[in-house]
C-alpha cells in the first residue's frame, strides 16, 4: 500500500538532493572538523559553506549562526541562556499555544522562582498584543513568541511583535521551527534578537537545528565543553546532519513562492472538500492568517485517534491534536487555549502537507474520509439518537 503523507508538521522526507550532498561525509569525509590534519580541515570549508546557505534563506549574516542539535536545543539555549546573560531579571512573556519546547521550560522556570506570564490566544487562535504591552516591564528578560502555530498552522505577527519588544530593550525570541521554508524571512531587517529553526520541518535531516543569535546580543552557552561554533555551542559538529540542512535551505529558498502556491492549492482543496462532505465539522484557526501547508479541523463527537487509525488503514498520516498521557486523552493545550468545546477538540485532525503530495493523494483522501466519520458517528455514545 502506498503512503499517503500528510503528517509535515510532524517531520519531513529528506530531500534527494539533500541526502546526495550528505552522503560522502559519513564513510569518505569523516574527519573531525576541528582537528590540524588536512583531512579533518577539509570538513570546514563545508560547514562554512552550510552556514552561509542558512544565513541566504534567513537574511542573515553567517556568523549569527550557531548550530545545533534540534529545534528542542535552539529553545532551551535561547530561554535559559538569555536568563543566564541577565541574572538580575525574572520574568519571561510566552504564549499558551507554545511548543512544549517552549512552554514546559517555561513551567519549569516558574518552580525556580520566575515569573512567567503565558499570553491567552483568542477563539481563532491570533493573540492580544496590548496584553503583551502590558505585560512588558523592566524585570522581564525574554519574550518567545512562535513564529508559526504547530497545530492550527496560525501564524503570529512576529515582526510586528519584535519590534514591540524591542523599543522595551527585552530580548526577543521566536520559535520558527514551523515557519522557516514556508514564510520568507529577512532577519536583518527584523528587530528578532533569537530564533529557532529545525531541519527535519524542511526536509533537512534529523539532529540538527539552528540558533540564530543577532550580532550584539547577550547570551550565556547552554552547553559547556569544546570551542566549536565559536565557544557558543560546545560539542563535535553534525558535519552530515549541517551540511544536509545548509543544501535544504538552498533548496527552500529558492523555491518557496512556487511550492507555497502549489501546496495552498493542495490544503484548500483537500480542507474545502471535508468541510462540504463531513456535517459538523470546523476549522480550527484563523483561515488567512494562516501557513499554507496546515489545516486543523474537528469532527465533532467522535475521537480523533479512531479517525487517524481509520485513516492508517488506507495508507493516509496525519496527526490528532491530543496526546495521550497516562492513559487518557488530553485534548491539546493550544485548542483548549482556543477555547475549542470539548466534543470538537477530541475530534481534531491535522493535515499538514509539503512539495511532495499530489492532487490525487487528496482525491483519494477526500474520498476516503466522510465514509468514515460516519461510520464512526454511528458508534459513537456522543451522537444523540
Ligand atoms: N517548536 C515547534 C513549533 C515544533 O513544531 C517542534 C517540533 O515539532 C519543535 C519546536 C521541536 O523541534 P525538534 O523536533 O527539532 O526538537
Amino acid at each position: 500500500m502506498k503512503t499517503i503523507y500528510f503528517d509535515n508538521n510532524a517531520t519531513t522526507k529528506v530531500a534527494e538532493e539533500v541526502l546526495e550532498e550528505m552522503k560522502p561525509l559519513f564513510c569518505d569525509l569523516y574527519g573531525n572538523p576541528s582537528s590540524m590534519h588536512t583531512f579533518g580541515g577539509q570538513i570546514s570549508h563545508r560547514i562554512r559553506k552550510a552556514r552561509e546557505q542558512v544565513a541566504a534563506l534567513l537574511g542573515c549574516d553567517p556568523s549569527e549562526i550557531i548550530f545545533t542539535s534540534c529545534g528542542t536545543e535552539s529553545d532551551n539555549a535561547a530561554i535559559k541562556g538569555t536568563l543566564s546573560a541577565y541574572p538580575e531579571k525574572r520574568k519571561v512573556i510566552t504564549t499558551r499555544v507554545e511548543h512544549p519546547a517552549v512552554l514546559s521550560v517555561c513551567r519549569e522556570l516558574e518552580n525556580h522562582g520566575y515569573t512567567i506570564v503565558e499570553l491567552a490566544v483568542d477563539k481563532l487562535g491570533l493573540l492580544d498584543l496590548a496584553e503583551l504591552e502590558d505585560n512588558l516591564d523592566d524585570d522581564t528578560a525574554i519574550v518567545s513568541i512562535m513564529y508559526a502555530n504547530n497545530e492550527t498552522g496560525v501564524v503570529f505577527p512576529i515582526n510586528k511583535i519584535a519590534e514591540m519588544v524591542s523599543d522595551k530593550n527585552v530580548i526577543f525570541h521566536t520559535d520558527a521551527v514551523q515557519a522557516v521554508g514556508k514564510i520568507p524571512l529577512n532577519l536583518s531587517k527584523s528587530n528578532i534578537d533569537l530564533l529557532s529553526l529545525s531541519g527535519h520541518k524542511l526536509h533537512g535531516p534529523k539532529g540538527v537545528g539552528v540558533l540564530y543569535v543577532r550580532k550584539g546580543t547577550r547570551l550565556t552557552p547552554f552547553m559547556q565543553g569544546g570551542h566549536q561554533e565559536a565557544g557558543r555551542r560546545a560539542g563535535t559538529e553534525n558535519v552530515p546532519g549541517i551540511v544536509g540542512l545548509g543544501k535544504a535551505c538552498e533548496l527552500a529558498g529558492k523555491n518557496i513562492e512556487a511550492e507555497n502556491n502549489k501546496v495552498k492549492y493542495l490544503r484548500d482543496k483537500l480542507e474545502n472538500a471535508l468541510l462540504q462532505s463531513c456535517p459538523d465539522s470546523r476549522l480550527n484557526g484563523d483561515k488567512e492568517n494562516r501557513l499554507p501547508n496546515t489545516t486543523n479541523i474537528s469532527f465533532e463527537f467522535i475521537e480523533g485517534e479512531a479517525i487517524l487509525l481509520m485513516l492508517d488503514k488506507f495508507g493516509i498520516c496525519a496527526s490528532s491534536g491530543s496526546a495521550c498521557t497516562s492513559g487518557s486523552l488530553e485534548p491539546s493545550h493550544v485548542l483548549r487555549a482556543m477555547g475549542v468545546p470539548f466534543t470538537a477538540a477530541h475530534g481534531s485532525i491535522r493535515f499538514s502537507l509539503s512539495r511532495y503530495n499530489t492532487e490525487q493523494e487528496v482525491d483519494y483522501t477526500t474520498e476516503k474520509l466522510p465514509p468514515i466519520i460516519n461510520r464512526l458517528r454511528e458508534l459513537s455514545p456522543f451522537v444523540a439518537e
